[in-house]
């Protein structure tokens, strides 16, 4: 068996959203899938360990926004590398609540929100099945995952559905790559003659925590 054919499936990036009281939390989703149109209906695997997991398991209710092409990174960043547990991912943003969930305003290129209809418990995940209650589409590209690796070289965070270690064979020579989310710097300018303000452009951590590999 090469698991290496499942890199060959395709999927979106998406934010999924739910409540934790008032506050507002979410995380990064990459499987998320229409499986019937009347009533609309989606299929959303989400990791058991995340805090969205339990916001969605409790009150049922969530939101998904699509990324598109041009969706600030470091909003993947911030949703799909930090814990709701310790950081409070919408500073910043402004958004809505739609029928019981948030909906980050102005981002990506649509939202819809879901009530849960049923869930099937697969393992390290959920898959919870989804009543689409509203949604609007906003001008823009999708930004799919292969969008993400290719262009945006992006990492899998491990919590991911689609997760498989050692994604992409080490390139020669020294790399210098985020230790929080994976991230390999590829700019012209040598990684030490960076500014000490230099941020990682995915998840937004200091210069600090990258690595020489
Ligand atoms: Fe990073």
């Amino acid at each position: 068996m090469d698991l290496k054919v499942l890199r060959n499936l395709s999927y979106g990036v998406y934010l999924v959203t739910a409540l934790d009281g008032m506050r507002p939390c979410g995380c990064v989703a990459n499987s998320i899938m229409q499986i019937s149109s009347r009533p609309a209906t989606v299929a959303v695997s989400i990791n058991k360990e995340n805090y969205t997991h339990s916001l969605i398991s409790r009150h049922g209710y969530f939101a998904v926004t699509l990324l598109a092409q041009d969706t600030d990174p470091g909003l993947i960043g911030t949703f799909g590398f930090q814990s709701a547990r310790t950081a409070n991912k919408f500073d910043g943003l402004d958004f809505t609540f739609e029928e019981g969930a948030p909906v980050p305003a102005n981002v990506g290129c649509g939202w819809f929100s879901c009530q849960v209809t049923g869930s099937y418990d697969a393992g390290t995940h959920t898959v919870f099945f989804a009543r689409v209650t509203d949604g609007a589409p906003r001008p823009g590209e999708p930004m799919t995952y292969s969008y993400y690796h290719k262009v945006i070289k992006g990492k899998s965070p491990k919590a991911a559905p689609t997760y498989q270690p050692e994604e992409e064979p080490a390139p020669a020579g020294k790399v210098w790559k985020c230790g929080i989310c994976g991230y390999i710097y590829e700019g012209d300018t040598p990684f030490e003659q960076l500014p000490d303000s230099y941020t990682c452009p995915l998840c937004r951590q200091p210069k600090t925590v990258f690595k020489a590999e």
